[in-house]
């Protein structure tokens, strides 16, 4: 028998439970694993690094190239970084699918027909954990979109879609504020979905779509989104399919994939032997389906739905009158496993014949490059001086050249010229320099008007160029302006 070499780290709080509860499943439905163990997380993380994992650990991830991960608790401060956003951006985990489907009428649910899988962008994004405090007053963050990495995901989205038969692919952005970041998402979006006309494609402004997303759940198949907003809603999804601890996840590379449960460690519940396995169970089932062991998916995934339909069920889905047993975290392993080669007979039963997420390749089209043109420069200062009038008008007195004063902002909106004064104003001023007719100027005429604003006596926290491509400018205008 060919055994397939995974990685398994047991996690922090109720992780470990929910591994050995998980891991005796899998066993019992004869899963040809070959296991290789890694400690990650709280241990590691205090023992002095950083990141919450040991170079040893990075090279067993790297040899079998599938990793069952429990869920670990970040310790708060002390420069700890996230080793779950850590492990997805080393590892090139672009893709996080997390089905949320509700079991109704076993598992209380408002959504009783719900059956949705939220494909949510891994890498990029407010992610990228680029922070600074820039003044005494703001803090910025910056939120970086690719383009292959919209290409990415939104073209794995829909070839999910169709090695799923599902029918349709939803899109969700901001780009009604965001419109060079997430307009970007969503330009991508409409160019790959002209390339699946079997499958409908629409696009929803992310808030309007996370209420219908919340009220009519079953209005949705696949949802493809940013990172950020892919985060928050695949939560409210899985909460509102039954409970977070019912939805599993998986983080898709190009080379190595994660397994998981949506929710964390638990830290509250740990130790009780009350945690409910199923999510990590779920991430354990698409892991059997990535490495092409579908039959032992399939017999998991069945014997894990008649348990339920049966009413054996842990406390956080546990309803009076409609669950018939609570049982604790092992408990329901061992009822899982007296079910092993049953099906569901009321629920539907799941196949996973001739699926497999390997399957899925994606390959992103080559674009030729389009003209860059530097055209303008916005400057930001500091100045503690909360009055526009008085900055704009020290600026304009600066003769700087072929590139003038267009105009400055204060967290975006246009305060100078011709501000309101109703405008709260902070001690942070974007002032934007543009070239006459947007000529393309050079990295050397924006170190001169530098040199010259900061001769004057000005604070320059950091600029940003101002560019066209094909001669198109591509930077947002100032709010009011
Ligand atoms: P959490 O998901 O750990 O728990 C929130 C609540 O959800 C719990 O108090 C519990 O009531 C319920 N819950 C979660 N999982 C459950 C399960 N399997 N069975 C029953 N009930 C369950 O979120 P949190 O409290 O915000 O985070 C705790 C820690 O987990 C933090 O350190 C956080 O950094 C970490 N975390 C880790 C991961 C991960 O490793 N993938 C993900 C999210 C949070």
């Amino acid at each position: 028998m060919q055994l397939t070499p995974i990685t398994v780290a047991y996690g922090d709080g109720i992780g470990p439970e929910i591994m050995k509860a998980t891991l005796a499943i899998l066993e019992a439905a004869g899963a040809r694993l070959a296991i290789e163990t890694i400690e990650i997380g709280e241990k590691v993380y205090l023992s002095g690094n950083t990141a919450g994992i040991a170079p040893e650990a990075w090279e067993s991830l790297r040899r079998t190239k599938v990793f069952l991960k429990a869920p670990i608790t970040t310790p708060q401060g002390g420069g700890f970084k996230s080793l779950n956003v850590t492990t997805r951006k080393m590892l090139g985990l672009y893709a996080n699918v997390r089905p949320c489907v509700s079991y109704a009428p076993y598992v209380d649910t408002k959504h009783p027909k719900m059956d949705v899988v939220i494909v949510r962008e891994n890498e990029e994004d407010l992610y990228a954990g680029i922070e600074h405090q820039q003044t005494h007053e703001v803090v910025q963050c910056l939120k970086l979109i690719s383009r292959p990495g919209c290409e990415k995901i939104v073209r794995y989205a829909f070839e999910y879609a169709r090695v799923y038969g599902r029918k349709k692919v939803t899109c969700f952005s901001k780009d009604n504020i965001m419109k060079q970041t997430d307009g970007l998402f969503h330009k991508v979006f409409d160019e790959v979905a002209k390339e699946y006309p079997e499958i409908e494609n629409e696009h929803w402004i992310v808030d309007i779509g996370a209420a219908k997303l919340a009220d009519t759940p079953e209005a949705f198949d696949v949802i493809v989104m940013p990172n950020l907003y892919g985060d928050i809603l695949s939560d409210v999804a899985a909460q509102i399919a039954g409970s977070v601890g019912l939805a599993g996840s998986a983080n898709i590379g190009e080379e190595v994939a994660m397994f998981e449960a949506i929710h964390g460690s638990a830290p509250r519940r740990a130790g009780q032997d009350l945690a409910n396995p199923s999510g990590l169970l779920l991430g354990a089932v698409q892991m059997l389906v990535h490495i092409g062991q579908g039959d032992v998916a399939e017999k998991v995934h069945n014997a894990w739905l008649r348990t339920l339909e049966d009413g054996i069920h842990t406390y956080d889905i546990y309803k009076e009158g409609t669950s018939k047993e609570k049982v604790g975290t092992q408990a329901f392993a061992q009822a899982v496993i007296a079910r092993m080669g049953h099906k569901p007979e009321k629920l539907a039963p799941v196949s996973y014949a001739g699926a497999s997420d390997k399957g899925i390749h994606v390959k992103l089209k080559p674009t030729t490059p389009a003209k860059m043109e530097t055209v303008g420069v916005d400057i930001f200062l500091f100045c503690a001086d909360r009055n526009p009038n008085t900055l704009g008008d020290k600026l304009s007195a600066l003769n700087t050249g072929g590139l003038k004063l267009n105009m400055i902002t204060n967290r975006g909106v246009k305060v100078y010229p011709g501000g309101m004064a109703e405008t709260f104003c902070t001690d942070h001023w974007r002032c934007r320099y543009k070239s006459d007719d947007l000529k393309a100027i050079n990295y050397a005429d924006i170190l001169a008007l530098q040199q010259q604003i900061s001769a004057a006596g000005f604070d320059i926290i950091k600029t940003e160029n101002l560019c066209t491509f094909d001669g198109e400018p591509a930077f947002s205008a100032g709010q009011g302006a």
